[in-house]
């Protein structure tokens, strides 16, 4: 294949989550130097890490900060936060109390004189002057009386802020395009590559403010940019998530058909100027996706004849070497040069996570650093080798690094480094000194304050690490030795290629493996899961009939029957099931995805995650199982005697499901039950029969006794008979307050021993949303907690508490990014919203949505296409009193509330009776502390979206209205399900205490 056809019909493609131990072996058989030029390295790595701690630059810059705050410190996670979100408060009583939460974490005084530097002289001496009557001892509540007392609160206020925009402005290079331009405007030959700072785009307004102010930077740069040819001249970097509020895998053809033509038009322009336009890298999930869409821009005839297009490469991805042989064949293709920056990467916690939380088989990154440094020095020297078709420009402030690139260059010209403005000044001004002939530019970010010191944390974040380059060469005590350690001297060999404390996602958790996700940002995953689906071969709808009284009655008599047998079954051989089970859901996920896609309309996301919850429910009480129903616990008690507490089943469960969970609300009741050692009657959903059909058929296979697990279809009426039924032994219900009622009143009416109910109702949600959040944050997380799912899930969000004063931005921006999301069609991976359950479901919230457009403020109605959809809505109501009851769709309410009547939100929330789940989004941690003390809720979840619970991690289930407890996935789930009994046997029956008396002294 030629390079041509290659670039414009191959997509990239690779391992998504290489073994680590793959790329080791490859990296260390190619690291070795001589050993004249591994003398060269040190030499030159140890004159710039002198020039680092020489440094007496009065302005001080991240390396500065790092010295004072450190991360590690309580004062410096303070200030980090509080640099985050202050400048974005409005209101004095917000940014009082947030000033007060955070300085309270600290003590700043002594930081007064430490340093020499002028910027963290005027923070410490602005925090200083705010917490310097915060006394040891003190809580911070009483101290900001006496504080504002005697210097009065506007004034600490002031300080503060001041402090924070002083540490902005040091690292903003300005805050518009042309006050960084004049900035820069000087007679030296400096680089720079400008970025418009701010979080990605969240709605389309937001993506067409990108644009504009990108278009407008072009043509303010282009103007300024004197004659020099590239690569001497400057540039800008763009990030494709800025650009596209849908920028994710799923939404290709929207982001080919949107995002492609915008980012054409801003290298156009670039071109005009002949300047370098980097796209930046962002999140490792969106690596294919930016690579067609780079590939793409490329490949556009208009910008033929240009060296200025280019982009990031992350050397902490195990694919950064595939990715340069991926762009080198575009170049080649198009006969075209290409300018590209080598990072190692500035996402990797959110990679750790996210990977962690989907269950991959692997990392996308390294999880050592010394492998990113050694895949970073590779990755140099093939970008080197491709010189001049080309450009490479390394991104670095690690003085080991930048010395290897140095020796690996072989010369100074035909490549550049670069650093980020405010970092690696001394490391670079010595650099120049030595090479006067070597190039670097500076990644300079320009916006203001608010945005600015959002992008600082994270660059403080980053860089404070421990493993980080620049939080090592800032600590004097740390040997210049230790910091020429090679990488691979630190690996060693292959085997040490991964963390030893960082376990691959499906070993994360104890006692059992994490079920298997599928990273949809990885193309050939996503089609070859789209695929399985589409072929599979699922019963027809229709095929199963109700059943009979007869039928049901039938179901517990065998039941029963197989109660004794299962019940005497030992535990590990019941978990053994349960745990068999597990592995058969996943060997057969794409049948069970196809069942709930096309019975239960789930989206492909959707369906994902519930056959993952269904896998870990099986797993998770099979683990919890072996612990409590194996061996009885041995009671203390006096000699002579044994004494031993074992639990053990009822006898038959009847287990009654919802529609919205069809599967593993379906398999959680019942494999908690039986793992209890009940045999179970389950009636599940007659909406959603074959799924609970195929999952029955399931646990028979892996080897639970048909007389052990009978399945009962029909609707409420058959549940009725089976929860009346004398000889049940207990009931487990999911679904409505009102039938949990109803099944409550049947069981007392009854004069059979009295059994345990454990229900899961509903409620009405809320979320409380202050000025200190991120709205992006809160945007994302409103979204995904109100209308993912068609908000047909009982955490999902109903009701949103938002502080006034940032209340109409707020909800603008979450109106902007429901807008966003696409309604239709399950089976597409695009679509975001699929169908609500049934017709009787559609004209309830068409009912409710017809009377709020009456009643309430829209702030958005979506349009849903025909079917039984319902488009996302939001309504503004007066007050909270509004919303009655819990409304099971994709309709958000949303009250304002005045910073000062927090507590009548709290009240609003207790009077509803309801306790299921909580959101809270706030950077202050004492409002999040009182009311997590305050309200009885079962799921509060703290600067996150509030639905998706996962097993054994975030165990599930409410108060009051909500339900009876105990918690699904939870480690007091299984003894609900059980009886106790203690056996005493008196061991000295039988002629005396004989252990007693053989006992040594
Ligand atoms: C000009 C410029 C442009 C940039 N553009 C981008 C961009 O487009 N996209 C982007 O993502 N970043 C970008 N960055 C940020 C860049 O990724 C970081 O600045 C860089 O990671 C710091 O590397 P270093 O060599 O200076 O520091 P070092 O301290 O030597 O390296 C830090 C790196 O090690 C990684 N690391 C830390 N712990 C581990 C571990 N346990 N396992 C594996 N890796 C680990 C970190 O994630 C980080 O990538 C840019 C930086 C500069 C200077």
């Amino acid at each position: 294949m030629n390079g041509r056809a290659m670039a414009s019909s191959a997509p990239f493609s690779a391992a998504y989550g290489g073994d680590d131990r793959v790329v080791a072996e490859r990296l260390l058989a190619s690291a070795r130097l001589d050993a004249e030029q591994e003398q060269r390295i040190d030499r030159i790595a140890t004159r710039l890490i002198e020039a680092v701690r020489t440094d007496d630059d009065p302005l001080g810059g991240v390396e500065d900060m790092l010295r004072e705050f450190a991360l590690s410190t309580k004062e410096g996670l303070a200030l980090m936060v509080l640099a985050e979100a202050l400048l974005r408060v409005p209101d004095a009583r917000t940014a009082d109390q947030f000033i007060e939460d955070k300085l309270g974490e600290g003590d700043f005084i002594h930081h007064e004189t430490k340093s020499s530097a002028f910027l963290v002289n005027a923070s410490a001496w602005a925090l200083g002057m705010s917490a310097r009557v915060i006394q040891p001892g003190e809580t911070p509540q009483g101290t900001i009386g006496r504080l504002a007392k005697r210097l009065g609160a506007p004034a600490v206020r002031a300080a503060t802020r001041q402090a924070m925009r002083l540490m902005g402005s040091h690292f903003v290079l300005g805050e518009t395009i042309e006050a960084a331009l004049a900035r820069v405007h000087a007679p030296t030959a400096a680089r720079y590559s400008f970025d418009m700072l701010g979080e990605g785009a969240r709605t389309a307004e937001d993506a067409q403010r990108y644009f504009n102010s990108y278009a407008y930077a072009i043509d303010a740069i282009g103007r300024s940019a004197g004659g020099r040819p590239l690569p001497e001249r400057p540039g800008i970097s763009v990030k494709l998530s800025a650009l596209h509020p849908r920028f994710e895998a799923v939404s290709r053809v929207r982001v080919m058909n949107e995002l492609m033509p915008r980012l054409i038009e801003l290298a156009r322009r670039a071109k005009g100027y002949d300047l370098n336009f980097t796209v930046d890298a962002e999140e490792a999930d969106r690596l294919e996706l930016s690579l067609d869409v780079i590939s793409a821009t490329f490949a556009d005839a208009s910008l033929k004849g240009w060296d200025g297009f280019g982009l990031a490469i992350q050397a902490y991805q195990k694919r950064a070497a595939e990715v340069i042989a991926w762009i080198d064949a575009l170049a080649r293709g198009h006969a075209r040069r290409m300018m590209v920056r080598l990072v190692k990467g500035a996402y990797w916690d959110t990679e750790v996570k996210r990977a962690q939380e989907r269950g991959l088989d692997g990392y996308p990154v390294f999880t050592r650093k010394a492998m990113t440094d050694l895949n970073y020095v590779d990755c140099a020297r093939r970008l080197l080798a491709l010189r001049p078709r080309i450009f490479p420009q390394f991104a670095t402030h690690n003085a080991l690094t930048v010395a290897t690139v140095l020796e690996l260059a072989g010369g100074d010209s035909g490549y550049e480094f670069q650093r980020l403005h405010g970092m690696g000044e001394a490391l670079y001004a010595r650099l120049s000194e030595d090479r006067p002939a070597l190039a670097h530019r500076t990644y300079a970010p320009v916006g203001s304050h608010r945005d600015l010191l959002a992008y600082l944390v994270r660059r403080l974040l980053e860089n404070g690490a421990n493993s980080s380059f620049v939080a090592l060469a800032a600590d004097d005590a740390i040997p210049v030795r230790t910091l020429l350690r090679r990488p691979a001297d630190i690996i060693g060999s292959a085997a040490q290629a991964r963390h030893p404390k960082i376990p691959l996602p499906r070993d994360l958790l104890p006692h059992r493996i994490n079920s298997r996700g599928v990273e949809f940002g990885e193309r050939a995953a996503l089609d070859q899961l789209v695929a399985d689906i589409a072929r599979a071969k699922i019963p027809a709808r229709g095929s199963i009939a109700d059943a009979s009284l007869a039928d049901a009655e039938h179901a517990i008599a065998t039941a029963r029957d197989g109660f004794r047998t299962w019940s005497a079954t030992p535990a590990a051989e019941r978990a053994g099931m349960l745990e068999k089970a597990a592995d058969l859901l996943e060997a057969r996920r794409a049948h069970f995805m196809a069942l709930l896609q096309r019975e239960g309309g789930k989206t492909l996301d959707d369906a994902l995650s519930e056959l993952r919850e269904a896998t870990d429910f099986c797993r998770y009480y099979a683990a919890e199982g072996r612990k409590l129903f194996g061996a009885g616990e041995a009671m203390p008690g006096p000699t002579g005697e044994s004494n031993e507490l074992r639990l053990r089943g009822r006898g038959v469960f009847v287990a009654i499901s919802p529609w919205n969970f069809p599967l593993a609300i379906f398999l959680g009741q019942v494999t908690a039950a039986l793992m209890a050692g009940n045999s179970v009657v389950a009636k599940p959903a007659e909406q959603t029969p074959l799924i609970a059909a195929e999952a029955v058929k399931l646990l028979h296979e892996a080897g639970v006794p048909i007389t052990a697990l009978r399945v009962v279809h029909g609707d409420g009426a058959i549940g009725a008979v089976l929860t009346a039924h004398p000889d049940i032994a207990g009931v487990v219900f999911t679904g409505s307050t009102e039938v949990a009622r109803a099944i409550n009143r049947a069981l007392a009416a009854k004069d059979e021993p009295i059994v345990p109910f454990i229900a899961e109702t509903g409620g009405i949600n809320a979320m409380i949303a202050d000025a200190t959040a991120l709205p992006e944050q809160v945007a994302d997380d409103v979204v995904t907690s109100a209308f993912r799912s068609a908000g047909q899930r009982c955490s999902a969000l109903r009701l949103l508490f938002v502080q006034e004063d940032v209340a109409d931005r707020m909800i603008e921006m979450i109106a902007g990014a429901a807008r966003e999301l696409k309604i239709g069609d399950p089976a597409d991976p695009a679509t975001h919203i699929g169908p609500v359950i049934d017709a009787e479901a559609k004209a309830k919230l068409d009912a409710h949505v017809a009377r709020m457009k009456k009643e309430a403020r829209v702030h958005f109605a979506g349009g849903a296409p025909q079917g039984n959809f319902v488009a996302p809505h939001i309504f503004e109501l007066r007050d909270a009193s509004e919303l009655t009851e819990e409304v099971f769709g994709p309709v958000l309410h949303v009250v304002r509330y005045g910073a000062d009547r927090l507590e009548t939100v709290l009240q609003a929330i207790e009077r509803s009776g309801y306790g299921l789940t909580l959101g809270i989004h706030t950077r202050i941690d004492d409002m999040a502390d009182a009311v997590i003390a305050r309200l009885q809720v079962g799921n509060i979840y703290v600067n996150r979206n509030m639905i998706g619970a996962v097993v054994g991690v975030q165990p599930f289930g409410g108060h009051g209205l909500s339900g009876t407890g105990p918690k699904a996935g939870g480690p007091h789930y299984l003894t609900r399900f059980a009886t106790e009994q203690t056996v005493t046997i008196n061991t000295a029956a039988a002629g005396g205490n004989a252990a007693l008396l053989s006992g040594d002294e």
